[in-house]
């Protein structure tokens, strides 16, 4: 049942969850780190200009991790490059989540089974809240992936573990 369903009107009263509310403030108000590291970070940047606007969303960029809760991981992670997405992932406050854009990041990409430079797969050293599929993706769906991490941000609960202490726990 979504913020508004639960809506009295009588009086003016709203009556909902904590989590209900905290939720519906966190998901309307994203703000992303845009990780361009190869082709797929011009899908990106397209997606945040006038032609898909990902302003409406309640999406808007930041440059540096500090501000941000959400990685947008655009392009070929090499090995160089991999300490770096983690610490900057670490630097960003929790809850904090990652969209891994494009092939490469989501496995490897063309580099897949001969890219000796390459990391196969972003997830194996960040966790991963939602996966883009495509080479390179279109700004329609790096949109389509933001639809579905509110969606699952919807569904958080304050009393569940947070993506890190669950690998944490697999640890
Ligand atoms: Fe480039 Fe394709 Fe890799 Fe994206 S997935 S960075 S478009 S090679």
């Amino acid at each position: 049942m979504g913020l508004l369903d639960q809506e009295f009107t009588k009086g003016g009263v709203i009556v909902t969850k904590v989590d209900d509310l905290l939720n519906w403030a966190r998901l309307s108000s994203l703000w992303p780190m845009g990780f361009g590291l190869a082709c797929c970070a011009i899908e990106m940047m397209g997606a945040y200009a006038s032609n898909y606007d990902l302003d409406r969303l309640g999406v808007f960029p930041r440059g540096t991790p500090r501000q941000s809760d959400v990685m947008i991981v655009a392009g070929t992670v090499t090995f160089k490059m991999a300490d770096r997405i983690r610490r900057l992932y670490e630097q960003m406050a929790e809850p904090r989540y990652v969209i891994s854009m494009g092939s490469c990041s989501n496995c490897g990409g063309p580099y897949w089974d001969h890219g000796y430079h390459v990391v196969k797969g972003v997830d194996r050293i960040i966790p991963v809240d939602v996966y883009v599929p495509g080479c390179p993706p279109r700004p329609e769906a790096l949109i389509g992936g933001f639809l579905k991490l509110q969606e699952k941000i919807r569904q958080e609960s304050l009393m569940a573990p947070t993506a890190v202490e669950e690998l944490l726990k697999e640890m």
